[in-house]
């Protein structure tokens, strides 16, 4: 049985790098990857989705140039094959280089396969059996696909498979109004397909603020977007060429017939295939590995990074849990989860970027806050690039003057909002920012124009 001094289980986001530290410490590293490189995020997440909503954007802005004084000759079309072998030469660029990287690396030996425990040590790929001092499991999410009565008789979507789709859906019918749901509803509405968004709860994106909901549900809506909130999926069945979902909505049944169904209401961990009982890991009733603040799990020796570990669902916080085992092992530097501020982006246009609390959890500390919004309209760099959607709005603890979050929709929102982030991974008071001058015209000077403007949160 070939003996290492760690295996890794997965190559997303921080089963890689983790393997490249290890090795440059001098260990012997196996990664076993029973998929593509790069796992969600390059193939089927992140980079694929951001590059296709930038040839939807293209399209949206080539439809408005006569807003920018530029004439198009004839309507605007979209290839969608060409859409997809641009997202394809993208991925490839990130998986095949992360591929090779793994494979020439020395010290490092690369299994593709399925792994599985059989003990606490112990893994079997491809029929062979590898062990471990430590294990480092990084095996991700997948779609999770809701029980709804007739979902399996019918051909459906998710974010994989979309990946495949290089024709526009007639009319597309998405099953979850969050964030990724929401980002495939609006590119592909920008590429000319009918959208329609079906979520069960009050508005769309309900984890946000409800002004901010109601923005992005308003500029999608705009976009003639069928955005249907309240609304319970209660069958779905063939109907000669189209799929028909039928829809409960306060008490009312409905049906919405689309030639295709992309399903987008939630991920679930990889962990159900991974014999993680015959080494007793212990995971939650959802199947999500637990860690601690380091992310150990309850098996000494036995770490789980990314999105498996259920203490994020990001790039980020799957780099970020890669960067804490590191330190922690390698560096002596005792990092932890908890270290970190919740933050994130949605990438419809106008981006929305995330920073700690949003204004009703900062609403159920009870603490004494200040807070100040800003219109995009408002903000001359959004005027000037037409692009004058949504809002921005600040948090303060009125007493300690330290930020406590933020929600900026609007332009270069997903940039914008690290200027806040960094400031409160400084711990610094809101004052250091206030008194920054930032440079004009830009999104960011108006932060410390906002910061000037707090007010008593009522
Ligand atoms: C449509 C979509 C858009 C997204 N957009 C963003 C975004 O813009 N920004 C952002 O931060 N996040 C985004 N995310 C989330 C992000 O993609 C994930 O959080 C991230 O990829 C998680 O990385 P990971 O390291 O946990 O695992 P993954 O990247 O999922 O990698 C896990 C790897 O493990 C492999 N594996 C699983 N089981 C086994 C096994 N038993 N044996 C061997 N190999 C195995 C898989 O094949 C996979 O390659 C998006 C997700 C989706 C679905």
């Amino acid at each position: 049985m070939p003996n290492f001094d760690a295996i890794i289980i997965g190559a997303g986001q921080s089963g890689p790098a983790l393997t490249r530290r290890l090795v440059a410490a001098g260990r012997k590293v196996a990664i076993i990857e029973r998929k593509l490189f790069g796992g969600t995020c390059v193939n089927t997440g992140c980079t694929p989705t951001k590059t296709l909503i930038a040839s939807a954007y293209a399209a949206h802005v080539a439809r408005r140039a006569a807003d920018y004084g530029v004439r198009i000759e004839g309507p605007v079309s979209v290839d969608m094959k060409a859409v997809k072998t641009r997202k394809d030469a993208v991925v490839a660029v990130f998986r095949d280089g992360l591929e090779r990287s793994l494979k020439t690396l020395q010290g490092c030996t690369v299994y593709q396969g399925h792994g599985q425990f059989i003990a606490e040590r112990k893994l079997a790929v491809n029929g062979s059996e590898l062990g471990a001092d430590q294990i480092f499991i990084n095996v991700g999410a997948r779609a999770a696909i809701p029980p709804i009565p007739g979902l399996d008789q019918v051909p459906y979507l998710t974010n994989s498979s979309m990946m495949d789709v290089d024709f526009l859906p007639s009319h597309l019918v998405i099953l979850g109004g969050s964030y990724i749901g929401l980002e495939f509803a609006q590119a592909y509405r920008r590429f000319g397909s009918e959208v329609t968004v079906i979520e069960l709860g009050p508005r769309v994106i309900s984890r946000e603020d409800e002004d901010v909901s109601q923005a992005i549900a308003g500029f999608l809506k705009e976009e003639g977007i069928d955005v249907r909130v309240d609304s319970k999926i209660v069958g779905v069945e063939k109907q000669g060429n189209l799929i028909a979902a039928t829809i409960e909505s306060a008490g009312r049944i409905s049906q919405i017939a689309g030639t295709h169904i992309l399903i987008a209401t939630g991920r679930r961990p990889n962990t159900d295939d991974l014999g993680l009982d015959r080494a007793g890991i212990a995971t939650d009733r959802r199947g999500y590995i637990q860690v601690d603040d380091q992310l150990r799990t309850n098996i000494a020796g036995i770490w789980a990074m990314g999105d498996c570990n259920g203490r994020g669902a990001f790039t980020h916080t799957s780099w970020n849990d890669f960067e804490i085992v590191a330190a922690n092992l390698l560096d002596n530097d005792q990092r932890r989860v908890s270290d970190r501020i919740t933050a994130y982006a949605l990438y419809t246009d106008p981006p929305l970027g995330r920073a700690g609390m949003t204004e009703a959890e900062v609403r159920k500390t009870g603490k004494p806050a200040l807070i100040s919004t800003m219109a995009m309209k408002d903000v001359m760099r959004a005027y000037e690039r037409g692009e004058t959607k949504g809002f921005m709005k600040i948090l303060v603890d009125r007493d300690s003057k330290r930020i406590l979050g933020a929600s900026f929709l609007g332009l270069e929102g997903d940039e914008v909002i690290h200027c806040v982030l960094d400031i409160m991974y400084a711990k610094a008071p809101y004052t250091v920012i206030q008194r920054a001058m930032h440079i004009h015209p830009t999104v960011s000077e108006f932060i410390p124009t906002m910061l000037d403007q707090l007010k008593r949160l009522q």
